[in-house]
């Protein structure tokens, strides 16, 4: 009993201790969530997808990959087809000004173009769900700089079948990122994709549009009237138009459309 070791070991226990102790009151005194994000932060540091590198403080992306993204910098505000030029105000795009689309306002922050792309496919078709949260990231801190925050976040449901095909809907992986940032509940029970309208990519947008006809059903409950639907890349519109047109029937009064990349 006593001598150097014991002692040596009773102080490692009374050390190790007060560090819990302390470590304790720190997430008690400065919410557990900026304290668990700074643990995660050096348990896991953020490492870039693209190249491997250091990401930037939670953002799987390294500085040099984020600013070779492709911006979708002027478009359409409606649809958010890119423009051919930069026009000093916002304007609607030719389509749009002739066919009105169901949707109030898109936010596409980047083009559907590599290395963009690459994280759209990586998640859809090889299960990268880092890819669905740093999506959802660049997603959330577009809108954080522009947007009134609306009610609830939808994002595009899929048809059961293409579903229980898939394992999960991409759209729905990307907006609880989004849900998270920016403190918006996320509404995954009032929309359901009625029509299996599966695949779409070799139809043109006339019959994209007649196929998804009737789509989508909205619970005739439902009580929000500003919200935001969201999905991973937008090729003609007519899918978000289709959902759109399903909330404003049961009363929505303004829709956005939150979409990570425009094709
Ligand atoms: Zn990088
Ligand atoms: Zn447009």
């Amino acid at each position: 009993m006593g001598g150097p070791a014991f002692a040596l070991k009773s102080w490692a226990i009374v050390v190790h201790f007060r560090l819990i102790v302390f470590t304790h009151s720190l997430l008690m005194k400065k919410g557990d969530s900026a304290w668990l994000k700074l643990i995660t932060q050096a348990l896991f540091p953020a490492t870039c997808i693209l190249c491997n590198r250091a990401g930037v403080q939670t953002r799987d992306l390294c500085d040099s990959c984020y600013h070779s993204l492709p911006k979708n910098t002027s478009c359409c505000l409606q649809c958010a087809e890119a423009l051919p030029i930069v026009y000093a105000t916002p304007m609607r795009c030719g389509r749009c000004q002739h066919h009105q689309p169901a949707f109030d306002y898109t936010i596409a922050p980047f083009l559907y173009q590599e290395p963009l792309s690459y994280l759209v496919t990586g998640l859809k078709f090889r299960k990268q769900f880092t890819h669905a949260r740093l999506l959802g990231q660049l997603l959330a801190e577009q809108i954080q700089l522009t947007q009134t925050r609306p009610e609830l976040l939808l994002p595009i449901p899929l048809h059961p079948s293409r579903y229980r095909a898939r394992g999960f809907n991409q759209a729905l992986e990307i907006a609880r990122t989004v849900s998270q940032q920016l403190h918006i509940p996320l509404d995954l029970y009032s929309c359901k994709r009625k029509k299996n309208t599966s695949p779409q990519t070799q139809l043109s947008a006339q019959k994209r549009q007649q196929n998804l006809t009737n789509a989508f059903s909205v619970v005739p409950t439902f009580t929000a009237k500003h919200v935001a639907i969201l999905d991973d890349v937008m090729t003609t519109g007519a899918t978000s138009h289709a959902l759109a047109l399903a909330l404003k029937k049961v009363g929505v009064q303004r829709v956005e459309v939150w979409i990570c990349a425009r094709a």
